[in-house]
């Protein structure tokens, strides 16, 4: 079944797909992020992989001073490097390899000679036999192992390239076992609580334990932000479901992915990855290489827009562009276009295709479930142009977010984090409000709210679900299905209390 198509003129809100945009050099101007969050941006990411705490942080002031001036809020999701080997300082930058050339990496220290390239950490250097492969720069220049000695790896270059100081260094299927709490790690996890990221995205995890570490250690410096883990090597494709379940969400991180793994493995990872975070009703971000060639020029290739469209299609909840708008030439256009491709693969969802069970595996059904999946049947059924869901924890829009409906979940919440954080999830725009506490002031309020985004005219249809007495986590019990009267009045409290619009002000 193909989703209704509407009337009314698309705009940025009625995108179900989020995009997260990663802040780099490109746009680390004030004026760009502006520009990208006007053209959709939902999340912006920093990654801590590149420079220093002091650079994030003017990045972040950038990110906070753009919301004001847009008028609209993007979450933060700042991404924490881990466990990765990458090249040291090298004595001549760019280096440039070419096949055939012999070159020794080393864990002791500076180069000495041109062709000796010393790695970052000698810790992460695994044990290695003639034969083995060793791939840089996301695979744009492999090697060959010859022979190991000590902390010196001898090789052959197989296929030539670039070097940069920085770049990734990866042998594939050998990682030595490592813990994956460090000083380093501490300090950054220190660095992201304090910035007030709304979402920590974990790089390298292995298995459940290195999220539960991470959890313990926010929680010992008084946070709680929601974990992401990056799904970028082996050990975690094999470890996944014991990672899902102790996660807040997943990044399928295609980048490291394709050099850790082969790469053509990647589409069938991908989507059992996808997959298998719908079922469990988490939210899910494809992330890399998604616009590449727009990192150089205004137009993807049609490769790429199908690669895009296909995530949409596989049930991801968010997209990610990366060099595109860190280092790209074209960043706001390549959220433009990622935009317009969700939005015309959304028509081409099917609710009753897309929408989950109101089950999760291994929990206990709850009334929140039922009642969230009730909702979104009974707007496809009354062909409502909206559902609003009153959620204080976020649950509740979570769970309809998870049933993939045609109409966007208006989540009205009073907590300021919970709001930022429903930016990632699939369908849900949320909006800022007081509680209130009568059922009469609570559906009103809830036709009032909707109106005042745009996302409803007078005369649709809407679905509310709440909690009566509400206040409380967990207290969703109820659907109420209310025509839009033709001629609402507004009252001043609820004007007043509205801030969570996104395309037009709510006046
Ligand atoms: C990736 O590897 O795809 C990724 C998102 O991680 P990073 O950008 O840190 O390489």
């Amino acid at each position: 079944m193909t989703r209704e198509k509407r009337s009314f003129i698309p705009t940025l809100s009625d995108r179900h797909t989020k995009i997260v945009a990663t802040i780099g050099p490109a746009s680390a101007d004030r004026t760009v992020i502006e520009e990208m969050i006007h053209a959709g941006a939902d999340l912006c990411r920093i990654n801590l992989a590149y420079k220093t705490h002091a650079s994030h942080q003017k990045l972040i002031e950038s990110i906070r001073e753009a919301e004001i001036t847009c008028k609209r809020n993007v979450a933060l999701l700042i991404d924490i490097p881990g466990p990765k080997l990458r090249l040291g300082t090298l004595l001549k930058d760019p280096l440039p390899l070419f096949t055939g050339m012999r070159v020794v990496l080393t864990g002791t220290g500076s180069a000495s000679e041109t062709l000796v390239l010393p790695v970052s950490d000698p810790a992460l250097l695994p044990t290695v036999y003639p034969g083995d492969e060793i791939l840089i720069a996301d695979g744009a220049v492999m090697l060959t192992v010859l022979s190991a000695k000590g902390d010196q790896i001898f090789a052959e270059v197989r296929a030539g390239g670039t070097l940069h100081e920085g770049n990734g260094v990866v042998f594939p299927g050998r990682r030595p076992d490592v813990p994956f709490i460090t000083e380093k790690l501490k300090s950054d996890l220190t660095f992201a609580a304090e910035a007030g990221a709304d979402y920590i995205a974990l790089s390298f995890v292995s298995k459940d334990a290195d999220i539960l570490a991470v959890r313990d250690f926010l929680s010992s410096i008084g946070s709680s932000i929601p974990l992401i883990a990056k799904i970028e090597q082996e050990s975690a494709v094999k470890n996944y479901r014991a990672i899902l379940k102790v996660s807040d969400g997943i990044m399928v991180a295609r980048g490291d992915l394709g050099v850790e793994m082969p790469i053509e493995q990647i589409p069938h990872i991908q989507k059992s990855v996808i997959t298998e975070a719908n079922l469990h009703k988490k939210p899910v971000i494809t992330a890399t290489e998604m616009l590449e060639s727009m990192v150089t020029r205004g137009r993807p290739t049609r490769a790429e827009v199908t690669d895009v469209a296909n995530a949409i299609l596989d049930g991801t909840d968010a997209l990610m562009l990366s060099a595109e708008t860190s280092i790209g030439a074209y960043p706001v256009q390549a959220i433009e276009m990622m935009a317009s491709i969700a939005l015309e693969t959304e028509k081409h969802l099917s609710y009753r295709e897309g929408a989950g069970s109101h089950e999760v595996p291994d929990e206990p059904v709850t009334i929140g479930d039922v009642i969230s999946a009730s909702a979104c049947d009974t707007a496809m059924h009354l062909n409502c142009r909206s559902i609003v869901a009153f959620t204080r924890s976020g649950k509740t829009a979570h769970r309809a977010s998870s049933c993939r409906p045609a109409q966007p979940i208006l989540a009205i919440t009073s907590d300021p984090r919970v709001y930022k954080r429903l930016l990632l999830w699939w369908g849900v725009l949320p909006v800022l409000h007081t509680p209130t506490i009568s059922a009469d002031t609570l559906f009103s309020d809830a036709t009032h709210i909707a109106l005042a985004t745009g996302q409803v005219s007078p005369g649709d249809t809407i679905v509310i679900i709440a909690g009566i007495p509400g206040g409380n986590e967990g207290s969703t019990n109820l659907i109420k299905v209310e025509k839009i009267p033709e001629e609402p009045e507004m009252t001043e409290k609820t004007k007043g209390n509205i801030s969570g619009k996104r395309v037009h002000d709510v006046s």
